[in-house]
């Protein structure tokens, strides 16, 4: 029997024992491409496959050669070299981005639940917490422990890449593995939006009404979709409504608080707003470092400590930008088999979005603030009421928030400790009076230009 004709047998006894969806996905162009006594090894179409294949069917494979030939000792999967020399690796066209992330998908989607929409990879366990998130790592912990009885709806907000679909994810996962009798949902608001008009059309809203109403938790993310889709938001006002009175959770992520959504019924912000409401901000430098070494460590890389302080001190616009720059070097060792020095790390990363934050610093805008309204910086810290010196110091904390993401307990820390309330209430109050009071916004452009033009 030659290899070809081994394999088929192979192919054909895995058939039993897989989906057929997962036969595809999995064993799609997998072919054996040398024996020895005691040791074959097959070829993959990439590196997901290698991973999926030798993690979970390494056994039955085994088992079906050895059905066939019993001197088959052992097995290793190999990445298709013919398929890299078709298609050579470069980092600098945008296609090989593209199928890394196609890949990545496809690897995603066959692993979602098909129940509850919940992906098993968002977990607690590999969420990183710092002071940047750490009150809605709290208020998601709390929920998942006691759903439908202490924050309800819990209300996520926070900038793009920040964690909010993994740690409303989260809450998912973990309810759903402590009680198996409990039917959570997640879904996404586009999805949503679109299930409720084609429910409209089609005439089968109260069925669609009927079986959202039966669930225990319900998460839907990027609720800021919502903004202007009229129908939607009277449906789901009488869904949350339901589900709220029966004490069923509700979790919902935006990327702003309810009351920055522009066009968003009244009703439904006052709701969004009578549960918990807690934001996701920036990591500083250590959590990167921390998120970036369990990101490597879980991938299995092998980075040196220097290589992810360098990608720790200059990716900071988000923490997908982090992982994306670890994908960046993680395909580079898999497809060259090669360590990464700090040097190829600088290469491979050039022209990776980095940050406009790299010119502004925290620095800069106290500096800026306090040049601006005459001041010297001592006194923008200092804990008097008086009103000259009130107002810059509300300025530069808002300025923090809004131009460096700084989480509110971050900018209380600064200003010596102060209760983050105190900050909370200076963001509102520069936010609000800046869409009615002139002279502030104008204030506030001014000030910006200076903070970024030097
Ligand atoms: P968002 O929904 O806010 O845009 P995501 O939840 O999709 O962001 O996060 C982007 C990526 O970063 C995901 O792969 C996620 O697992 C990861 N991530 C975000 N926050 C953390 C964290 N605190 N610890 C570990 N990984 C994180
Ligand atoms: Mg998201």
């Amino acid at each position: 029997m030659d290899n070809k004709e081994l394999w088929q047998s192979v192919l054909a006894q895995m058939q039993f024992h897989v989906s057929k969806a997962n036969f595809a996905t999995w064993f799609k162009n997998t072919e054996i491409i040398s024996k020895d006594d005691k040791t074959i090894v097959i070829s993959v179409p990439n590196a997901f496959s290698k991973e999926w294949l030798s993690n979970k069917y390494n056994k039955l494979i085994l088992k079906a050669l050895r059905d066939t030939d019993e001197q088959i000792k052992d097995l290793t999967f190999i990445i298709n070299p013919q398929a890299q020399k078709v298609n050579p690796p470069s980092f600098r066209n945008i296609p090989v981005e593209d199928k890394i992330e196609t890949e990545q998908l496809k690897f995603d989607e066959f692993k979602i639940n098909k129940d509850t929409n919940l992906n098993p990879k968002y977990t607690f366990d590999n969420f990183v917490v710092g002071s940047f998130n750490e009150l809605a790592n709290a208020a998601a912990l709390a929920v998942s422990e006691n759903p439908g009885n202490i924050y309800n709806p819990l209300f996520i907000y926070g900038g793009v890449g920040l964690g909010k679909t993994h740690l409303i994810q989260a809450i998912g996962n973990k309810i759903a593995e402590d009680s198996s009798k409990k039917k959570v949902k997640y879904i996404s608001s586009e999805k949503f939006v679109s299930n409720i008009v084609s429910a409209i059309r089609g005439g089968s809203i109260e069925a669609l009404k009927n079986s959202l109403s039966s669930i225990d938790v319900l998460i839907i993310d990027d609720i800021q979709f919502l903004a202007g889709k009229n129908k939607t938001q009277e449906e789901f006002f009488h869904t949350f409504n339901s589900l709220y009175e029966k004490n069923k959770q509700i979790v919902l992520s935006s990327d702003r608080p309810p009351n920055a959504i522009p066009e968003l019924e009244e009703r439904l912000r006052s709701r969004f707003e009578g549960g918990m409401i807690a934001d996701v901000s920036l990591p500083d430098y250590e959590t990167r470092l921390v998120i970036l070494k369990n990101k490597a460590q879980e991938k299995n890389l092998n980075i040196s400590e220097e290589v992810l302080e360098y990608i720790a001190s200059n990716v900071k616009k988000n923490i997908r930008e982090l992982e994306g720059a670890l994908n960046r070097l993680s395909l580079h060792t898999k497809t060259n088999d090669l360590s990464i020095t700090i040097d190829s790390a600088k290469q491979l990363l050039k022209g990776f979005v980095f940050s406009p934050f790299d010119v502004v610093s925290y620095k800069k805008i106290i500096e800026t603030v306090a040049k601006f309204y005459s001041l010297d910086e001592k006194s923008i810290f200092s804990c008097t009421r008086r009103k000259e010196i009130v107002r810059p110091r509300q300025v530069a904390m808002f300025l923090l928030r809004k131009e460096l993401r700084y989480s509110f307990p971050a900018i209380a820390r600064k200003f010596g400790g102060k209760d983050h309330t105190t900050a909370i209430y200076a963001y509102k109050k520069i936010m609000q009076e800046n869409e009615e009071n002139n002279q502030l916004t104008e204030e506030l452009n001014l000030i910006k230009q200076r903070i970024y033009s030097g």
